[in-house]
């Protein structure tokens, strides 16, 4: 049994979708499980939607929203035969006129709260669940659509609801496993779920790298295929940086250090229910199958270079607490954390002095709301527009010297902070956002010039 995962880009329209059929049929010995994304960009929509409906602005919501409906139509109609269509026309409208009575609800009122938003964003895994169940069928594939939320039972915390692992293992295993012995292949949303009580919630932006982690792990699958639209983990973000490198097997842990600090490619939770059942996870290309792509193992594999790769992560603020007042007092460190707690802000990169902390978190509007707290026990201050800069790999734990090679290739951009992480296998420091794709260039020329080729490939 293996799950194979598409992202946006790789059911983002009819041809897109076709690909990935020819990929599922081609491994349908395999007995796979598929998890898809909503079409690319369409949780974005679906994020504006809401926000301008509990703007008020009714008519914008419904304009974006005939966009989204237009996209889903031309989608079907280009995938399937003229009765098949008829069917699916019909099952996609009736979700997509809930969607837009949901969305008049919601300006009528003029309130958005965190529930409503997740049931407006899951619109986009139930519309691209249906589309691609349909589109694998009219393809002799012996597809069944599966709704997520019989499967992910996650808690309220809606927008970024917590997977309840037990719960879920179960439902995965009683709704997934008999399709499985009977040949079909289940076909799912990702990123949704729901509370035992049903009331729909999403995993988090990106989560269904997650939820297929969740699946896989589930069903103790022999591997878990994730397809995007990139030849697998580059050695940097090829947007940044054009003459990044495939890698070709990266450790667990080292996977999971890049995906948190912005190697979107991955989420950052995927790589763990993987980790704990030993699941081996490939990232490979819809749009060239034949790649090998990146294998991502329990263990890194030996590799003369001593990084694997550079993450870059924007939108950072980092926060400057100069607690003089309570200079020497224990428990302060305790203190500020519980005020990041209390705000549930999640904090990334710490470095610490006698009388100052700095942190980074991701930018939010709750920041000067945790400033003001702060406030009260020291001189606080904040700047956002912030970028971590993150290198990885395992061959860090015993490489001396490294440190100097990285200062140096950035020597004349500013560093705000800089942390050598706990793991020991990353060197994390903080730059103005500007100044990443200079960093990021200059870093790669400096660590990848000459890539060790049992580790990394050209194409
Ligand atoms: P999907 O829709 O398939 O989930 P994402 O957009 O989430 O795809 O992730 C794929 C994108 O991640 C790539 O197109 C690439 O721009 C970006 N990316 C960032 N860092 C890396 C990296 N180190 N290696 C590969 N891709 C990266
Ligand atoms: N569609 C969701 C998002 O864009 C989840 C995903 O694609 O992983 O965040
Ligand atoms: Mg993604």
């Amino acid at each position: 049994m293996i799950v194979m995962k598409f992202g946006g880009t790789s059911v983002e329209d009819a041809a897109a979708i076709d690909r990935a059929a020819k990929i599922v049929r081609g491994r349908l010995a395999e007995d796979p499980v598929v998890v898809v994304s909503a079409l690319s960009k369409v949780t974005d929509q679906l994020i504006a939607m809401a926000n301008a409906a509990g703007d008020g602005d009714r008519e914008r919501a419904l304009s974006l929203a005939r966009g989204t409906r237009e996209r889903h139509y031309v989608a079907a109609s280009e995938l399937l035969g003229t009765g098949v269509f008829a069917q699916i026309h019909s099952e996609l409208e009736s979700d997509l006129d809930a969607l837009d009575e949901l969305l008049r609800g919601i300006a009528a009122v003029g309130e958005l709260t965190p529930r409503t938003m997740d049931n407006v964003v899951s619109h986009g895994e139930r519309l691209s669940s249906k589309l691609v169940a349909a589109a694998f069928t009219a393809r002799d594939i012996p597809a069944e659509l599966v709704d997520a939320r019989q499967c992910i039972v996650t808690d309220d915390t809606f927008t970024k609801a917590i997977p309840q692992m037990d719960a879920t293992n179960d439902a995965v295993c009683e709704r997934l496993r008999p399709l499985i012995r009977e040949k079909r292949v289940p076909v799912m949303g990702g990123y949704m779920g729901a509370t035992r009580e049903g009331i729909t919630t999403t995993i988090g932006r990106g989560g269904s790298d997650f939820s297929a982690a969740i699946v896989g792990a589930a069903l103790d699958c022999s591997r878990i295929e994730i397809w995007t639209d990139v030849d697998g983990m580059k050695t940097a973000d090829p947007n940044l940086c054009p003459e990044a490198l495939r890698i070709k097997s990266i450790g667990f842990e080292e996977a999971a250090e890049l995906a948190y600090f912005g190697a979107k490619v991955l989420h950052p939770s995927t790589v763990l229910p993987a980790v704990h059942k030993n699941i081996p996870v490939w990232v490979l290309n819809s749009r060239n199958p034949a790649n090998e792509g990146t294998r991502i193992t329990a263990r890194a594999p030996h590799c003369r270079n001593t990084f694997k790769a550079i993450a870059a992560k924007k939108r950072v603020t980092v926060v400057d607490i100069i607690a003089t007042r309570m200079l020497g007092a224990h428990g302060y460190l305790r203190t500020i954390f519980e005020i990041f707690d209390r705000h549930r802000c999640p904090v990334d990169v710490v470095s610490t002095s006698e009388v100052s902390v700095s942190v980074t978190v991701d930018s939010n509007e709750a920041i000067p709301l945790i400033a003001a707290d702060l406030d009260q026990i020291a001189d606080v201050k904040y700047g956002g527009r912030k970028a971590i800069v993150c290198l990885v790999g395992e061959t860090l734990r015993d490489t001396p010297g490294v440190a100097a090679r990285v200062f140096t290739a950035v020597k004349d951009i500013n560093v705000r902070m800089i942390s050598q992480g706990a793991s020991e296998i990353n060197i994390t420091f903080v730059i103005d956002e500007n100044d990443v794709p200079e960093a990021v260039q200059r870093l790669h020329t400096e660590f990848f010039s000459d890539p060790d080729p049992e580790v990394f490939a050209r194409e």
